[in-house]
């Protein structure tokens, strides 16, 4: 409705278009701006999008270079459950003390900074796992540089090693292996090395760039110089920030306490922090009123890749949600409710994700070159059978990419990923979980399930020339 009057064309020209399109509409409905180029191209105008989100419009305006700094490097652990990410986490901070500081981390904030020897610091989130890190990429946050995927010597790679890898990859964040357990008498770090170069996943030992170390989470051994090889690979990385602006950063966690009110645990990621500052985080804002480090210090101030728990919102922010300093409060609130509006009109607008009946078009429409799958199989040999014949599909004009694929059900994690990575989801002889099916469904994730090989091929080669008919 609102295009047609600034078009001045009737309402129902640009219903028709729509339709024409592949979609329909309503008037009151918001079109995204793919489909907004094209109406408005149908009749003859051109459509310059600005940002609607001053924290967003806030956020473009670059960095200068001399106002950078190196910034510590921030890292996620992954890896299969029971090969040690816990016990890696908790040896870092229990060991990793500040000269000077009396006792390690005592406050379980959601994520903690340590110091080493040199001088040298590394934020490390606390919640280990590639849901956690994937659920925050899910709500466009990209807040880890580097992830430590840990495999235990004694085990091989499982499923969720082979998980974290893909999940870590989609993203494009670097891995660093841990090899660990192996002050194990049964420990084979060689086979495990081995089992990676089986997958092309070269590390160091083997001739290849991806950095590994042994060790053992349990006793310590190793992880000095595991962490001097996060540090290597940040500076590869060439992190940096302004510490000098007003900070902005992504919430990791935010819970209420019953005495104290919201507290919420944000990393800094750019600019410096302080008490007094006015929040605006996801839906919520305050001035802050406290801040705390990971040893319960009370604490002025915090620069980038410094995580910092803060009170003082009137909410409790979702994981994920980024956060932004305003200097004036009466700013932060419009925004904060404008932002509410938003998201509830988002809630009902079409087509978030890619889903298979659509590529036709974004394809003919020539600004879709790249389509992620994930592919989910009852048994090996067909997983590898349908990700091969996938793959040679691709096209100069498109270029079809198996992001993750696995044995087993259609889990949580890879809607997750097909969330975060805007990708479809393939299952063969599998099915969704029931909280997959669901979270699918809220985050408008197209699941499709075979039984025959080749009708999956089919589908995928008609959708490709826009043949598709709609799933019914
Ligand atoms: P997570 O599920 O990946 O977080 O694994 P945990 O850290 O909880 O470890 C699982 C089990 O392996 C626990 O019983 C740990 O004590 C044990 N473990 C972890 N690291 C080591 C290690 O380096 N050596 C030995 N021997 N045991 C370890």
């Amino acid at each position: 409705g609102e295009v047609a009057t600034m078009m001045d064309v009737p309402i129902t020209k640009v219903i028709s278009v729509c339709m024409s399109l592949g979609i329909m509409v309503t008037m009151n409905q918001r079109l995204d701006a793919e489909t907004l180029t094209i109406v408005a191209d149908e009749f003859g105008y051109e459509i310059k999008f600005i940002t609607t989100d001053i924290e967003e419009a806030k956020e473009v305006v670059a960095d200068r270079e001399e106002d950078l700094v190196f910034r510590a490097p921030i890292v996620t652990v992954m890896g299969h459950v029971d090969h040690g990410k816990t016990s890696l986490l908790d040896y870092i901070r229990k060991e990793n003390v500040i000269a000077g500081e009396s006792g390690g981390i005592t406050q379980h904030i959601g994520a903690y900074g340590v110091t080493l020897d040199n001088g040298q610091k590394i934020a490390f989130l606390d919640t280990p796992g590639h849901e956690a890190f994937t659920a925050m990429r899910a709500r466009g946050a990209q807040v880890t540089d580097i992830a430590i995927i840990v495999i235990a010597a004694d085990d091989d790679i499982m499923p969720q090693t082979k998980e974290a890898i893909n999940h870590a990859q989609a993203a494009g964040v670097p891995i660093i292996f841990a090899i660990n357990k192996v002050d194990k008498p049964n420990a084979n770090p060689e086979k495990i090395k081995e089992r990676l170069a089986g997958m092309n996943l070269l590390v160091e030992d083997w001739g290849g760039k991806i950095q590994s170390h042994d060790i053992s989470a349990k006793k310590g051994t190793g992880v000095k110089e595991l962490l001097e090889k996060v540090l290597l690979e940040a500076e590869l990385l060439d992190l940096k920030a302004n510490p000098e602006k007003a900070a902005v950063g992504t919430v990791v966690e935010a819970f209420l306490d019953k005495g104290r009110g919201y507290i919420s645990t944000v990393l800094v990621q750019g600019g410096t922090l302080r008490l007094g500052d006015y929040v605006l985080a996801g839906k919520h804002h305050g001035k802050i009123k406290a801040m705390h480090d990971e040893r319960g210090h009370n604490i002025k101030e915090a620069g980038p890749s410094t995580p910092i728990s803060i009170l003082g919102l009137d909410g409790a922010p979702t994981a994920g949600d980024k956060f932004s300093v305003y200097a004036d409060e009466k700013e932060a609130k419009q925004i904060a409710a404008k932002r509410t509006q938003l998201m509830r009109e988002q809630s009902v607008r079409t087509q978030r994700h890619i889903t298979l009946a659509e590529i036709g078009r974004r394809i003919a429409l020539g600004q879709f070159k790249e389509l992620n799958i994930i592919l989910k199989g009852d048994v090996d040999g067909s997983v590898e059978a349908l990700s091969d014949s996938f793959s040679k599909l691709s096209t100069e004009e498109i270029q079809i990419n198996i992001i993750h694929k696995g044995v087993g059900a259609i889990t949580e994690s890879d809607v997750l990923l097909a969330s975060a990575s805007d990708a479809i989801i393939i299952g063969f002889n599998v099915r969704p979980s029931a909280s997959a099916r669901q979270l699918a469904d809220k985050e408008e994730i197209d699941i499709r399930n075979y039984s025959i090989i080749y009708d999956a091929i089919d589908d995928l080669k008609d959708a490709m020339e826009g043949m598709l008919s709609p799933e019914m």
